[in-house]
């Protein structure tokens, strides 16, 4: 219906629509695409009372900035008084007690919550087949995933089910199913946005961040959700710019490509022939773009997987059977009593899906203490590492830019029993969580095969404006 808030602002000023209309409308929509399983819950009452709020506000021409944006939230970010699940049986019935600060922000700015979306569970997946609550479908090709783990987020900004979503993104799960379904998806620099009430998978990586059909509304988001907060002591106090009043650039950027990427035998034909010829556009726009190395390509899924894996098995620990969420009704051992050790093992056990399984071993394993310096002390080591080089590369140039993902969305089936392939679907996205820095996905790409790929930039830390106004850009003249 509409590609950017400024155009629903447009309509909602000009009467031509009333944000409660708007509201139906999308859930009307939503009910029309119920065969995708993107939404695991449309909020209803509350979204149409926070329109009917907006509308009056409206009136008395005391709206916030984000009036007339109906928005989704990913199923691992908490909205009090609804429930969230993180798409895991773990959390059945769950609900949230306290909002996370994004939800506060976007609704003090006036935006309507519509539902929660569901994701691979806990995060973790990279094609929303992990959910326990059933696969979501590509709604550019029901027979493809949409990506994950923000699948259903991605999928219902491109079914145009809601103007935006909030995704998290620990290893690429914004900019991945951002890349599969055609839409801007931005992974904010780790501490720009406050992480108070998202679900932890791995808390050194994890960050919340818009995915949107424009860069515009990624911008306008990005200002409200970023800054400072009293509940994340990691979040930084650095001035949040206003990224959607400084989207006009003229200046003339350094780019990096690596080298290793675009040469990376994985990578599709026709994603590298699109990133070159976004190369020679730059160059001829006047832009410098220059190959730099980065010889270690190879270390960052590995990294990656032994980093988040430890930290998961840390963070899901707290889901035993007895605080939150689901506890097994079986507890009696075969003698017919009931020990505490039986709810944790039989709630876990049945709670837990099969991949949230194999990455809680992973991480107890590279934790464990005869293996601790072998796996989780090297990766940390390498981390850095990875870190520095990528930090000295970006000393010289603004930007680097790669593809999003190694190809378009695949079939569903085709990766899902094989975890390594599904692994190094992450290979370009993990780069930015490793190091912490912001990074977007571009849809900028269209195969021959019919589906839309993302086109990838890095920035330095906290470039957040640079990055947003170069992307806009870019999105306008290639
Ligand atoms: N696909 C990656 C994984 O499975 C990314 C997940 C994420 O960013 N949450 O871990």
């Amino acid at each position: 219906m509409y590609n950017s808030l400024s155009e629903v602002q447009s309509d909602l000023a000009g009467n031509k629509i009333t944000c409660v209309e708007l509201t139906k409308a999308y859930i009307a929509r939503i009910n029309e695409n119920r065969h995708l399983n993107a939404f695991l819950e449309v909020f209803e009452n509350t979204a149409l009372e926070k329109a009917k709020e907006v509308d009056g506000k409206l009136k008395s021409k005391t709206a916030g900035k984000l009036a007339g944006m109906v928005i989704a939230i990913k199923d691992n970010i908490c909205y009090k008084g609804h429930k969230v699940s993180a798409s895991s049986k773990i959390l059945e019935g769950f609900e949230s007690l306290f909002s996370a600060t994004v939800v506060e922000r976007l609704l003090a700015e006036d935006a309507v919550i519509i539902g929660r979306c569901n994701c691979d569970e806990f995060a973790m997946g990279s094609s929303n087949e992990n959910s326990a609550m059933g696969k979501v479908l590509n709604p550019l090709d029901i027979k493809r995933v949409p990506g994950g783990s923000s699948g259903g987020s991605a999928a219902v900004v491109a079914a145009d089910l809601c103007l935006a979503a909030l995704g998290t993104d620990t290893g690429g799960s914004i900019r991945q199913p951002a890349s599969f379904c055609g839409v801007v998806g931005l992974k904010p620099t780790y501490a720009r946005v406050s992480r108070h009430g998202a679900i932890a998978y791995a808390s050194s990586f994890d960050q919340i961040g818009p995915i949107t059909r424009s860069v515009e509304d990624a911008a306008l988001i990005m200002e409200v959700i970023a800054g400072k907060d009293n509940y994340d002591s990691t979040a930084s106090s650095r001035p949040v710019p206003a990224y959607s009043k400084k989207l006009e650039t003229k200046k003339k950027y350094k780019i990096a490509y690596l080298k290793d990427c675009i040469e990376s035998p994985g990578l599709d034909k026709e994603i590298k022939a699109r990133i070159t010829s976004i190369i020679n556009t730059l160059k001829e726009n006047g832009h410098t773009v220059e190959a730099a190395d980065f010889p270690y390509l190879d270390y960052l899924v590995p990294t990656y997987y032994v980093l988040t894996t430890a930290e998961a098995s840390s963070n899901l620990a707290r889901y035993s059977g007895v605080t939150y969420g689901y506890r097994s009704p079986n507890i009696a051992d075969s003698a017919g009593n009931a020990s505490l050790e039986t709810v944790y093992k039989k709630s876990r056990s049945e709670g837990f899906g099969a991949e949230v399984k194999r990455r809680i071993m992973l991480g107890t394993f590279v934790l464990s203490s005869g293996y601790y310096d072998a796996y989780y002390s090297k990766a940390q080591k390498v981390r850095h590492l990875l870190k520095d080089k990528t930090n000295e590369i970006l000393a010289g140039y603004d930007f680097i830019i790669l593809p999003a993902t190694p190809g378009t969305a695949f079939e569903f089936g085709q990766k899902s029993d094989d975890p390594i392939a599904m692994y190094l679907e992450d290979i370009f996205t993990v780069q930015a969580n490793i190091t912490g820095l912001p990074a977007i996905s571009l849809p900028l790409g269209k195969h021959s095969n019919g589906m839309p790929f993302g086109i990838q930039l890095i920035a330095k830390d906290f470039a957040e404006e640079d990055l947003l106004a170069f992307s806009d850009h870019l999105v306008k003249t290639c």
